[in-house]
């Protein structure tokens, strides 16, 4: 008999982080289950709070009268599967934190809801004596029941609202003709399909040769039962979206069902229609503008198997389908596949773990994939595939890179090169569109030569300064501080100034060159509600402008034929973030933003403006060479031992209390350089963290460097419990502490 339930509370705090035992009261000894949510009294006072259940138990080690009994099961809880409590404890392993906040982090919906519920009414006698008491209730003028009777000679099923509302049938009425047998109210419930689209099916394209031999690699494997990780590495428009279709109807024939991944970004209108033309209702989508009770629905239609496949941001990942077989995750290089909250996991990774547990294959795809994705494939633990080719037509740009130290050498101060401003004009001219891009990502004061590019960075660390108040310049990474220079260090100009420029300003200065022109703007501040991104897309979409210009949002997947130049204003400046990322995180900005020129027929051009014309990331990015850029950053990463070579885990302090929060910092440094006796093991810090103060919660980093994650992993333990003896005796106190892997 099981008697007794490990459970773990909802409360995230160290000092609970650990099952608790209770006993099972006998009225629930049936239906209780792993994964239940329930109600246990805790503490001193016995205060009712929810918990898991995650394992159940014929005996326990416990005196019998010290242990408590549950209380009830939660009305409006949702379970958990014991493969996402098993999932749980790999996150929680893997990235740190409570078992409680991975816990609520697998539950794919917060809360229970009742199912919708949709009432009918039934016709059960044949015609001809519905006929003979429609005479009847005519005779005696029984007007509601001839309206219903008139209605059910017609139809077989007549849905309830139609019935009460416009027939102005009363309850009592109908009660009186289910009682005599003539109809019958069914009640049918439903769960909710967010989808709203009516659409024909559509066949399946003819796959390219190269698409079919991907298809078919990954089908033959899945077929002798090998289940491995692929990366198509296929530029825009190459055809990785109809590969993914083609797997997915591979994989449903099979009885088993797919999530794929999109980022909420590019989940458009268009691409769910994409799909819903393939697979109609048996496809649903998870977004943030889903109810708690949508959401809720879609992961219990996925549960009683009513859809093969869902789509949406990484939290779609936990959708408790029976039996998964593939998960396919489509811009795999995107940052937003990382969760910012405790645990800090990777969608990708937790993929990788969720797909071996199910015995799922894992599909990534990219233009340009992350250093992580290709690492692994170059290594051969990922099977990689290209698609070079744009089957739908469209050719790539031709992509010209302007020096713009020299356009200020020949006297152009203005934010255009002299380049930009000649295409503008022509395709103005032309009745063509174009889009600017700014660069913005990583805008954080650093200070750089307008005449010779040189930034002011760090000596220690190899990054930018960044610009702080009273004219102090100061590292991130080390917390070296320096006084702004006035000139440049490397060539003496009084151009050595902190870059600033916003779309407004762009936009004003275009205004001024072009009156003519039709110029939108899309950044965070007019694209604040959701509808006005749509919205401000569709007017530039519709041709009711001629120039765009926007942040790091317009240069996400939307496709417009009639935009043939694309100009990115300070390529450079995502040079300068304060992160081993920043290459890559600018080659890829650079690959998306020229890939928008010329996808329809006419041919597009692109034009990076650019301080650092040698960088290889612009270099590379303007080449379009994947390759050469992976090769030249993998290198910069072995040297510096940064991910994917190296690990790196980050530990986050944030404290009210400045000189507390460093006080922390070093203390873990002390623990960590004595608890963990290894000499590989790299120590950076504690230092202010990039953004160094957020709503007064001071905030330091410290890095803890090695080239096996399972050390880290031990670090983090290690650090875990000494930071739970700390605050049992009060110490730490104040202090938030988080742990986040390959940041
Ligand atoms: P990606 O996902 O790599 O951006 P898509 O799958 O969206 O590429 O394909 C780009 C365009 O090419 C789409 O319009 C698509 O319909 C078309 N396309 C893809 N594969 C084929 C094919 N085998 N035959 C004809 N057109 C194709
Ligand atoms: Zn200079
Ligand atoms: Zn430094």
């Amino acid at each position: 008999m099981l008697r007794y339930a490990n459970i773990i509370v909802n409360i995230t705090h160290e000092s609970v982080d650990r099952p608790f035992i209770y006993k099972i009261p006998p009225d629930l000894s049936e239906t209780i289950t792993v994964g239940m949510g329930v109600t246990v009294p805790f503490g001193k006072g016995n205060r009712l709070i929810n918990g898991f259940v995650i394992e159940l138990n014929e005996t326990s080690e416990y005196p019998e009268e010290k242990i408590k009994e549950i209380a009830g099961i939660t009305k409006a809880g949702v379970g958990i599967t014991a493969d996402a409590i098993k999932l749980a404890a790999w996150m929680k392993t893997r990235y740190g934190g409570t078992m409680i906040a991975a816990l609520k982090t697998v539950l794919p919906a917060k809360r229970a809801f009742r199912p919708k519920e949709k009432k009918s009414i039934q016709r059960l006698m044949g015609k001809e004596e519905i006929t003979t008491l429609l005479t009847e209730a005519v005779n005696k003028k029984h007007n509601a029941k001839v309206r219903i009777l008139r209605a059910l000679l017609e139809e077989e099923l007549l849905p309830y609202e139609l019935v009460a509302v416009k027939l102005a049938v009363s309850k009592a009425t109908l009660s009186n003709l289910e009682k005599q047998g003539v109809i019958a109210v069914e009640t049918v419930s439903f769960y909710r399909n967010p989808v709203r689209l009516k659409q024909t099916k559509e066949a399946a394209l003819v796959l390219r040769q190269d698409q079919k031999l991907i298809v078919d690699e990954i089908t033959s494997d899945y077929q002798s039962g090998k289940r491995g990780t692929y990366l198509l590495h296929g530029i825009t428009g190459s055809g990785k979206t109809e590969v993914y279709i083609h797997l997915i109807k591979e994989v449903i024939a099979k009885g088993r069902q797919c999530i794929l991944l999109i980022p909420e970004i590019a989940l458009t209108y268009q691409t769910l229609l994409r799909f819903y033309k393939h697979f109609g209702d048996r496809v649903s989508v998870i977004n943030s503008s889903l109810s708690a009770g949508e959401r809720f629905d879609q992961c219990e239609r996925a549960r009683r198997g009513e859809i093969d496949i869902i789509i949406g941001p990484r939290s779609a990942l936990f959708v408790p389908f029976p039996d998964l077989g593939i998960i396919i995750i489509d811009e795999e290089h995107e940052t937003s596949y990382k969760s910012e909250q405790t645990p800090r996991y990777h969608a990708r990774e937790t993929a990788a773990q969720i797909a071996l547990m199910k015995e799922a294959s894992l599909v990534l795809g990219s233009a340009t994939p992350s250093l992580e994705a290709y690492h692994r494939a170059m290594s051969g633990e990922y099977r990689l595939f290209r698609m070079d080719s744009r089957p739908g037509g469209g050719c790539l740009s031709q992509v010209s890179v302007v020096d713009m130290r020299k356009e200020l050498w020949d006297g152009n101060r203005g934010m255009f090169s002299r380049r930009l401003q000649e295409l503008i004009s022509a395709k103005l001219a032309a009745g063509e569109q174009v889009m600017l891009f700014l660069n913005r990502r990583g805008y954080s004061g650093f200070v750089s030569c307008r005449s010779c590019g040189h930034v002011h960075q760090c000596p220690h660390c190899d990054v930018s300064l960044a610009k702080h108040q009273g004219g102090r310049m100061l590292c991130h990474y080390c917390g070296y501080k320096t006084a702004q220079l006035l000139r440049c260090p490397q060539c003496d100009s009084q151009y050595f100034l902190g870059f600033k420029a916003g779309t407004q300003q762009v936009v004003e200065n275009l205004e001024k060159l072009w009156p003519q022109a039709r110029i939108i703007r899309m950044d965070g501040d007019t694209t604040k509600k959701k509808e006005s991104y749509e919205e401000i897309l569709s007017v530039f979409g519709s041709g009711m402008a001629d120039i765009l210009v926007g942040t790091q949002m317009i240069v996400k997947g939307h496709d417009f034929p009639n935009v043939t130049l694309v100009g990115i204003l300070a390529a450079d400046l995502s040079l300068n973030i304060n992160d081993f990322r920043a290459g890559e995180r600018t080659f890829q900005l650079l690959t998306q933003a020229a890939g928008r020129a010329g996808r329809g027929t006419k041919a597009g051009e692109v034009v990076i403006q650019t301080y650092r014309p040698e960088h290889y990331s612009i270099v590379h990015a303007a080449n379009q060479d994947f390759p050469a850029f992976f090769a030249e950053e993998i290198m910069y990463r072995e040297l510096a031992a940064y991910p994917p070579v190296s690990h790196i885990l980050a530990i986050w302090l944030g404290s009210d209390d400045e000189e507390k929060g460093r006080q922390a910092g070093r203390e873990l440094v002390l623990a960590a350089t004595s608890l963990i006796e290894d000499k590989s093991l790299g120590i950076i810090g504690p230092a202010s963290a990039a953004i160094a103060k957020i709503n007064d919660v001071y905030r330091f980093v410290i890095y803890v460097k090695h080239h096996e994650y399972h050390r880290l992993i031990d670090v983090k333990d290690c650090l875990e419990s000494f930071i739970e003896a700390k605050k049992k005796t009060g110490e730490l106190s104040g202090v938030t502490i988080q742990f986040d892997f390959n940041t």
